[in-house]
């Protein structure tokens, strides 16, 4: 039995590599074990939206200055079979958290920042070639088998053969962590493990992906959209700095092994004016495009994020970010819980806060998908029909949907603002221009354009208790802690019609309020996370 680690995590995918460095950052000892020997180098996410940027800057990872990302400003169209417009989604400029509503990258470069980040962390620790087979807690921690390969490394030329490390024939060994989270896939083991069953909507279509590199300058105006062609519905997007991804949906009866063939992908792509000539073709594989999600994302210590809680058609580029929300939403709360700040109680919030904002997603994903994974001519005509006649009269229109908000969890009552994302702007503090994050820094914090808010001693500790900060915002010339360079939040105030907002760690509002609240805010709040004194240990809960 090696020593106890804080956390252990099983699957060194985009998720379990983000939550070992938001760890490591907070100096715990982190596991990881990961079955392949190395990065899975198949092509998968190209998008990321601004919120994940955000996330991604806490980690050093930067949108606008990090080569393998290319900021996107244009529409996304979705288009008939004549090229007539069925549905334009505006990816243009930028979102709430400053960062570009849309970004395209390759998803095993991201996966490569990641790494190195997660890697720099003196308390991750990362062992690859280790398959998870078993999984038990008590009300001290949980004990992780894992079985070595004998297997190494991946045979590079974009095939997995060889990189599962799950050939059994390994030792085993057993790892101990105060927690376990379950990062490893859409297959999850842990998920197996603990028999949590999944809500499946039973739609799935095979499509072919590819990941083009052109070695000659290639222009497509827009350049993301989705031919939904009957004979052929396909996707044409970029696959950040340098590629394009083509998607070729496979059509009723299509042999997926044919269709995986480099052959095929070349004839698919010919119409498109991409040969071997102008292009290379990086990498292409068939996936099965799904939509499920877990009924239950923890049992006691044990808890499961990304793919292995939850998947969705690509449709919306929003799998991925899921799950780096997951994390997010996690490593917070495991850090109270590990300083003994709160008891295991809050982690009670994490599958409800997560499932709602999930189930969002996989709707307007199942909801796009609905849209382009029509192979038939008739039915076709009549989505076409319906969806023109929509995008020509304004009354027709629908609103766009608002942001999802996250579901009941740590947020004050009845407050309309809670569960909802803060917003991210330049600012200047404590001597240093530039965004909020990168010179205030990232925790706790009660955002006021009051004066002086009054704060009750009981509601102070709970200040004390978060390491919180009380923050004045205000224009410069003023007496603000945290000068509002552009005025977005003077506007934002005005918009919760608030002047005192408690943001969480995870940039999501715990409660806008007027400063006369705040008190009353801060108590409820503290009530809400409880300490580690006098709570269950083990629950078998479902959050
Ligand atoms: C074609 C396609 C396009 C996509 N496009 C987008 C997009 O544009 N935007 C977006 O946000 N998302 C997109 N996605 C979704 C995105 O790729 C996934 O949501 C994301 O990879 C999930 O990350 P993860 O870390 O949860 O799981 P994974 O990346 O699957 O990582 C899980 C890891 O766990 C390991 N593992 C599994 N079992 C074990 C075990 N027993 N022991 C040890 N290790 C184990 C696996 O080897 C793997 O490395 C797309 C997906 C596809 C297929």
């Amino acid at each position: 039995m090696n020593d106890r680690y804080d956390v252990a995590i099983v699957g060194y995918g985009a998720v379990g590599q983000l939550l070992a460095t938001l760890l490591g950052q907070r100096g715990y000892r982190v596991v990881v074990v990961e079955r392949y020997g190395d990065i899975y180098p198949m092509p998968r996410a190209v998008h990321f939206d601004h919120e994940v940027a955000r996330i991604l800057q806490s980690v050093g990872i930067r949108a606008d200055s990090n080569p393998i990302i290319e900021p996107y400003d244009n529409w996304y169209e979705w288009k008939n079979a004549d090229r007539e417009t069925l549905l334009k989604v505006d990816w243009r400029g930028v979102g709430p958290s400053w960062w570009h509503t849309s970004n395209f990258f390759a998803q095993p470069d991201l996966e490569r920042e990641l790494d190195a980040r997660a890697r720099a962390q003196s308390g991750v620790t990362v062992r690859r070639l280790l398959t998870a087979v078993g999984v038990e807690q008590n009300d001290g921690g949980v004990t992780l088998t894992v079985r070595a390969s004998s297997r190494s490394g991946t045979n590079g030329s974009g095939s997995t053969d060889g990189m599962d490390g799950s050939d059994g024939t390994g030792p085993t060994e057993e790892i101990s962590a105060r927690y376990l989270v379950g990062c490893d896939g859409a297959n999850s083991t842990i998920r197996g493990l603990l028999d949590i069953p999944v809500n499946d909507l039973g739609f799935f279509f095979d499509w072919l992906i590819l990941d083009m590199i052109p070695n000659e300058p290639m222009t497509f105006d827009p350049p993301a959209w989705q031919l939904c062609d009957p004979a052929r519905p396909t996707t044409i997007v970029p696959g950040g700095p340098g590629r394009r991804r083509w998607e070729f949906m496979a059509l009723p009866g299509e042999d997926i092994h044919e269709l995986n063939r480099a052959e095929t992908a070349w004839r698919l792509l010919e119409p498109w004016g991409v040969t071997a000539q102008n292009a290379v073709l990086e990498r292409h594989t068939v996936y099965r495009f799904q939509a499920h999600w877990a009924q239950a994302w923890r049992r006691g210590r044990v808890l499961i994020a990304g793919d292995a809680a939850h998947l969705m058609p690509p449709f919306a580029g929003q799998g991925m970010c899921a799950g780096l929300r997951d994390v997010f939403n996690l490593e917070w709360k495991l850090d109270l819980l590990l300083r003994g700040v709160a008891g295991e109680q809050l982690l009670h919030s994490y599958g409800p806060e997560r499932a709602p904002h999930v189930r969002h997603f996989i709707d307007v994903s199942i909801g796009l998908g609905q849209v382009i994974c029509v192979p038939g001519k008739l039915e076709a005509a009549e989505r076409d029909r319906a969806m023109m006649a929509a995008i020509a009269n304004p009354e027709l229109a629908q609103p766009a949907p608002p942001a999802p908000r996250l579901g009941e969890g740590i947020f004050a009552t009845d407050n309309p603002h809670a569960g909802t994302l803060s917003i991210q702007s330049e600012v200047r503090y404590g001597g240093r221009s530039g965004l909020f994050d990168d010179v205030v820094g990232r925790g706790w914090f009660v955002l006021t354009t009051a004066p002086e808010p009054s704060i009750a001693r009981s509601a102070q500790e709970a200040l004390d208790r978060l390491d919180a900060a009380v923050l004045r915002v205000g224009p410069a010339g003023g007496a603000a802690d945290v000068v509002d360079l552009d005025g977005r939040y003077g506007r934002w105030f005005d918009e919760l019609g608030a002047d005192t907002v408690i943001v969480r760690p995870d940039f999501y509002i715990y409660a806008a309020v007027d400063s006369t609240e705040l008190s009353a805010a801060l108590d409820e709040l503290d009530s809400q996370l409880p300490s580690s004194a006098g709570v269950a240990r083990g629950s078998a809960d479902q959050g």
